[in-house]
């Protein structure tokens, strides 16, 4: 019996947060150094058989399109490479990562090689100082690298750039001329009410006008078509480079959202505005399993994402 809602939402892509630990200190993640501190003293991670096995259970049962691999951050976990090629057996046909691509130089390669198809990495200045406000690390150049080592390998590159008010909006024309030199894709995202942001995240909300206001100043563009359960809209400039804004916020996109989460717990969750667990568990039979996933596919939202006091670094961005 296929898991749908009265909206005709299907989950097609899965995203699974491997570890909650993260080698950033994003602001928008952490609230400071201590979370983190506290958050990457726990030791333990789930195996790459027991996330498999999770994933050829949810498959079995949904049919999935693509499995993205996040987190925390997907290149600490231990297992990625192995991970990935047991992936490649399910039949799943896309496999994908959201990373920030600190450690993605030497990684590229091998996990092009296990069977990664694309990877998103999150960037959000360019500029050193700009992205140590918003990472409280320095080393944007290891990023830098990471997604030239990315391209050399064959991957298909998205740079991801959320932008806060009054902390990094003077990046956007830098971000954009750095995505345009290599030929891929970037979309700016606008801050989400998660986490310790939950009642304080419009006072940093740079909205989809304003991103465009200040892309304006540098270049001329037209909007061009969203396709279906796409997150973002997409632009082009007359020099034919587009660019793309994630306005979770100024336009949602909940009415065909297709997306369900996994974290590293075993828990599923159809909507990021939910932070109430559903525990996957290996005995389930195939109803007890479909009923959990209607529980999480009555988790969306029917217009617009509402705020979670769960940060992405558990539930997976
Ligand atoms: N560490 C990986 C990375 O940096 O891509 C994967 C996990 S991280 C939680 C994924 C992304 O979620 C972040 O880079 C950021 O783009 C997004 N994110 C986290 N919290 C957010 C928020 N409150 N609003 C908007 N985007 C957020």
């Amino acid at each position: 019996m296929p898991v749908t809602d009265k909206y005709n939402r299907e989950f097609k892509t899965l995203r699974v947060s491997l570890l909650s630990k993260c080698n950033l200190s994003c602001v928008y993640c952490t609230m400071g150094e201590d979370e983190v501190k506290e958050n990457n003293a726990l030791q333990h991670s789930v195996s790459a058989n027991t996330l498999l096995q999770q994933i050829q259970q949810l498959h079995s049962a949904l049919q999935l399109e693509t499995v993205r691999l996040t987190g925390g951050e997907p290149l600490l976990y231990h297992e990625l490479v192995p991970l990935v090629e047991g992936l490649k057996q399910t039949g799943i046909p896309k496999i994908k990562l959201t990373t920030n691509g600190f450690l993605l130089e030497r990684l590229a390669m091998p996990l092009k090689e296990a069977g990664m198809q694309s990877v998103n990495v999150s960037l959000d200045a360019i500029d050193e100082d700009a992205f140590f406000l918003m990472s409280k690390r320095n080393g944007v150049q290891k990023i830098l690298h990471g997604i030239d080592a990315a391209i050399a390998a064959g991957l298909p590159v998205k740079i991801n750039a959320v932008i806060m008010k009054g902390i990094n909006e003077n990046q956007i024309i830098p971000l954009l001329g750095f995505a345009f030199e290599r030929n891929i894709s970037i979309r700016f995202l606008e801050i989400m009410a998660m986490g310790f942001l939950h009642h304080n995240a419009d006072k940093y909300l740079f909205t989809q006008e304003e991103i465009l206001n200040t892309i304006s100043a540098k270049y001329s563009f037209k909007k061009i078509s969203r396709s279906a359960a796409s997150t973002a809209n997409y632009w082009q400039t007359a020099d034919g480079n587009t660019f793309g804004i994630i306005a979770n916020e100024s336009e949602p996109f909940c009415h065909d959202c297709n997306r369900l989460r996994l974290d590293s717990d075993g828990n599923i969750y159809g909507c990021l505005s939910s932070n109430h667990p559903i525990a996957l568990n290996s005995s389930d039979s195939q109803a007890a399993l479909i009923s959990k996933l209607q529980q999480a596919m009555n988790q969306k939202q029917a217009v617009k994402f509402t705020g979670s006091d769960l940060s992405m670094l558990h539930i997976g961005g």
